[in-house]
């Protein structure tokens, strides 16, 4: 079992975060500190670390968070003007928060992918 993290909480709904989409595999919901006009987080509810932690049991919540992104980015309204999907995967890649997510960006010309 691998350690909790504050995402867990909000999972739980045991703090307060402006949850977007939940459902049994996946939870979504809006960042903190958004570095876009739309950024929302789409996570597994199953604690998964980072990237090098995923298993094939993983295969169906992590395809089930694109099928949400898909979703979400209607209800948005960016689906056609576009959008970023980015995980980061440990110090290189600047990750925090150690439960697997997807960043969701978007509202905005976001330029080139590296500066
Ligand atoms: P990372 O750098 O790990 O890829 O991204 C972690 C993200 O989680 C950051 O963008 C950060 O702003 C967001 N974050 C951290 N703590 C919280 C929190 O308590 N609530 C919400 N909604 N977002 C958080």
């Amino acid at each position: 079992m691998y350690q909790e993290t504050i995402f867990s909480k909000i999972i739980r709904r045991e703090i307060p975060a402006d949850i977007v989409y939940q459902d049994d595999l996946v939870t979504a919901f809006r960042d903190i500190s958004p570095q876009a006009p739309i950024h929302i987080l789409i996570i597994p509810n199953k604690i998964i670390p980072t990237v090098n932690h995923v298993t094939a049991e993983d295969e169906q919540a992590l395809g089930h968070l694109f099928v949400v992104a898909a979703k979400i980015v209607q209800q948005e309204g960016i689906d056609e003007s576009g959008y970023r999907l980015i995980m980061n995967c440990n110090k290189d890649a600047g990750q925090e928060v150690f439960h697997l997510h997807m960043h969701l960006l978007g509202g905005k010309n976001l330029g080139k992918l590296i500066s």
